[in-house]
């Protein structure tokens, strides 16, 4: 369509009315106003495109619009709309099929929620049933969503704010070369410091009272830190050893967004639950879910479980999950980001931290990465303080802002830039970002030592 800047500011008037927005001082905020999008592009009514190198908030994995995903919601709108959860309804029984069949081990069981916090708080709420203890590990630099227990478990300055009901929750330190804070000179050294690090505040909380420990199998907006070798397995040893149920947060992760099906597929663990949503139906409509192993489902055999939501696998969210996967499947979507960030994207950042000195680590998988920028790689020193905000920040609003005046959208946390187009984006469009990027590093460069 044509630009239409009249059109463009009465949806930002209307928006600026009555939309209360997420995370955001109400007063400071100029949300753009979006005009339509497609694939892994959006426009806005002034008449400018961007490639989207965010997926939204890293979920539409399968880019914007796609036909057979859109017509699958439709025909299902025309067929049942909605029905109660506690019905047999085909479109659901189908979607859990396909996720069970993807999910590692004998993860079979899907409890359907309406996004990643709430299979968070489920996944909680089964350990600490299943085991009859009340603890829960998490790590620091990490996220689990927005509600009371997930913001708790929320290892980052977003749970600070409600740091209320943090009775049960223990962190701990999750390996993390580039910014340890252990001595470690290598991957493998920082996996086994990780590990004892684990190992040792498990037996100062008590073994006995820790119902959970949970991880995202690769942490998203705190970092994309890939766990080294073996690591992940480590940790499985260490959940079976004092009998804690093991939870992998896979709602950032999953659904192909690190070359897999699961991020933990990587990594040849099974965990006892997954977490999921996102990627499951690239958000088209609000689904997400937690992942069951046999034994934890057969504590709820006879005993109820305890929880639920009104929406619980709405048909429309799951005609969308089974229409996404099948798309994944038909076009090759999971080996297509595994090709896109081994022989594309992967190299590409490394190629751009060669010739920027603001770039101080390059790391990711997939269609999953990071870039992290600083003042200077000696020292490591951040490009901007660790949860700056106003002026302390303008050095990562002006990156940004280049990219977005090179057209590509930009996904910004603290000093780093994630790359982290759809799964199914093209090798010329995530050329196409680079270069835009490469642009946008020059103004990093210029607050270098
Ligand atoms: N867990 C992880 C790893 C996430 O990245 C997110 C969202 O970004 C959540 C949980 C929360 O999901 P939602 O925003 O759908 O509640």
């Amino acid at each position: 369509a044509a630009p239409d800047p009249q059109a463009g500011a009465a949806v930002k008037a209307a928006d600026r009315a009555h939309v209360f927005h997420s995370w955001s001082a109400q007063g400071l905020i100029d949300p753009l106003a979006v005009a339509g999008a497609e694939g892994s592009y959006f426009w806005d009514y002034d008449g400018n495109r961007y490639l989207d190198f965010s997926s939204g908030l890293v979920y539409t994995n399968i880019g914007y619009q796609h036909p057979k995903v859109v017509a699958a919601i439709q025909e299902q709108a025309g067929k049942l709309a909605t029905f109660a959860p506690a019905f047999a309804v085909d479109v659901r029984s189908e979607a859990a099929r396909l996720i069970a069949e993807r999910t590692p081990g004998d993860l079979d069981k899907i409890f359907f929620t309406n996004g990643g916090a709430e299979a968070v708080e489920n996944a909680v709420r089964m350990a600490r049933l299943h085991t009859g203890r009340h603890k829960v590990l998490s790590a620091f630099r990490s996220y689990h969503g927005a509600t009371s227990t997930a913001i708790n478990l929320t290892g980052d300055p977003r749970r600070w704010a409600s740091d209320t009901g943090t009775a049960g929750v223990v962190r701990f330190w999750a390996p993390f070369l580039y910014r340890s804070p252990f001595y470690s000179e290598n991957e493998q050294q920082e996996c086994e410091r990780a590990l004892a690090h684990l190992e040792d505040t498990i037996a100062f909380e008590g073994p006995a009272t820790i119902a959970a420990i949970i991880l995202e199998s690769v942490p998203g907006t705190a970092g994309i830190m890939t766990p080294p070798p073996g690591y992940l397995a480590g940790v499985r040893e260490i959940c079976d050893k004092y009998g804690i149920v093991f939870v992998l947060d896979e709602v950032m992760a999953g659904f192909g967004r690190t070359g897999k099906w699961f991020a933990a597929d990587n990594f040849d663990v099974v965990p006892d639950l997954i977490t999921f949503a996102k990627g499951v139906n690239s958000g088209y409509v609000p689904l997400g879910g937690v992942a069951i192993n046999a034994e934890i489902a057969a504590t709820f055999d006879k005993r109820p479980y305890p929880g639920g939501m009104t929406y619980s696998g709405h048909p429309l969210a799951c005609a969308a999950a089974v229409a996404t996967i099948q798309v994944m499947e038909d076009e090759k979507v999971v080996e297509h980001a595994a090709h896109i960030g081994e022989n594309v994207l992967g190299p590409g950042l490394r190629e751009l931290a060669e010739r920027h000195p603001s770039v101080g680590d390059v790391r990711g998988l997939g269609v999953f990465w990071a870039i992290e920028l600083v003042r200077d790689r000696e020292t490591r020193e951040p490009l901007v303080p660790y949860n700056a905000a106003g002026e302390a920040a303008a050095p990562m609003a002006a990156v940004g802002s280049t990219m977005k005046k090179n057209g590509l959208w930009p996904f910004i946390n603290m000093n780093r830039v994630h790359a982290v187009p759809a799964c199914n984006v093209s090798e010329s469009e995530v050329k196409e970002g680079l270069a835009a990027l490469d642009v946008a590093l020059s103004v990093a460069d210029e607050y270098t030592a």
